[in-house]
């Protein structure tokens, strides 16, 4: 709902997939001869200072090369925000956690960032690309989780040629756990302003199953509960190689 300049603005709103359905299936049944009524209460407050969480383990060989594996801390005003992004954040930092226990030394800088505010116009991400632009720090890659806590399917990739041909080098590794789309495609939104700031960076969404999400997405259902545990453990694993194999074949090849 963004506006050309110059147009007026009508009020507008956003319902979930799951009520738009809902409210569809009522209009058909009376022939389109419903009278709706829709209260809004919003309105937007003024700006509080909030905060990225950021964790990293610094690389061995190459220290100033990170790869940046994100996933976002708010959530929308109903629900828990358990699939978004709750399992986004549980699968970074399970993909570092994973490493870590395994005393792996990685070769890049793994940084995980749990960026705030996603949902309401995605300042942490901004802030991000902006602020480790004006560092100077270098970006490879960045990965993000933010398509709910269901089985793993694969990745997408926004990136040049060599980025996706790389991933799709890792697809047999993946292929016996059913791990098997490997596509161009969209990176995240989080991390989608790293773009801006670097040219040359690999962007990197997970893909879990899409059938359920939005049962969950952005409604009252989005709960703990709905989250099932082997799932998101699984996002978890395919989310920890995918690192793995990032930071051991990235800078061989480029
Ligand atoms: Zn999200």
């Amino acid at each position: 709902m963004n506006y050309q300049e110059g147009l007026k603005a009508i009020p507008a709103a956003a319902i979930s997939t799951k009520d738009a359905t809902a409210l569809e299936e009522v209009m058909e049944k009376d022939n389109g001869n419903v009278n709706f009524h829709f209260e809004m209460d919003c309105k937007v407050l003024p700006e509080k200072k909030s905060h990225n969480v950021i964790a990293e383990l610094t690389g061995n060989i190459y220290p100033n090369r990170i790869i940046t594996i994100g996933a976002h801390l708010d959530s929308w005003d109903v629900g828990e925000g358990a699939h978004d992004d709750g399992a986004g954040i549980v699968h970074t930092m399970e993909a570092l956690r994973i490493l870590k226990e395994l005393n792996y030394k990685p070769k890049h800088t793994l940084r995980v960032v749990f960026f705030m505010n996603e949902e309401n116009g995605n300042m942490g991400g901004k802030t991000y690309a902006k602020k480790v632009k004006k560092e100077n720090e270098e970006h490879i890659l960045a990965i993000e989780s933010d398509r709910g806590g269901f089985s793993p399917r694969g990745f997408s990739v926004d990136g040049k040629a060599k980025h996706l041909a790389l991933i799709q080098s890792f697809e047999k590794i993946f292929a016996p756990y059913f791990v098997h789309y490997f596509e161009e495609g969209y990176g995240g939104v989080d991390i989608g302003p790293l773009k801006k700031e670097y040219k040359d960076i690999g962007l990197i969404g997970f893909v879990p199953d899409s059938q359920r999400y939005f049962d969950f997405h952005h409604n009252a259902n989005d709960v703990f509960e709905n989250v099932n545990k082997r799932e998101l453990h699984l996002g978890a694993a395919a989310i920890s190689s995918l690192v793995y194999l990032l930071d051991k074949y990235y800078s061989e090849v480029n």
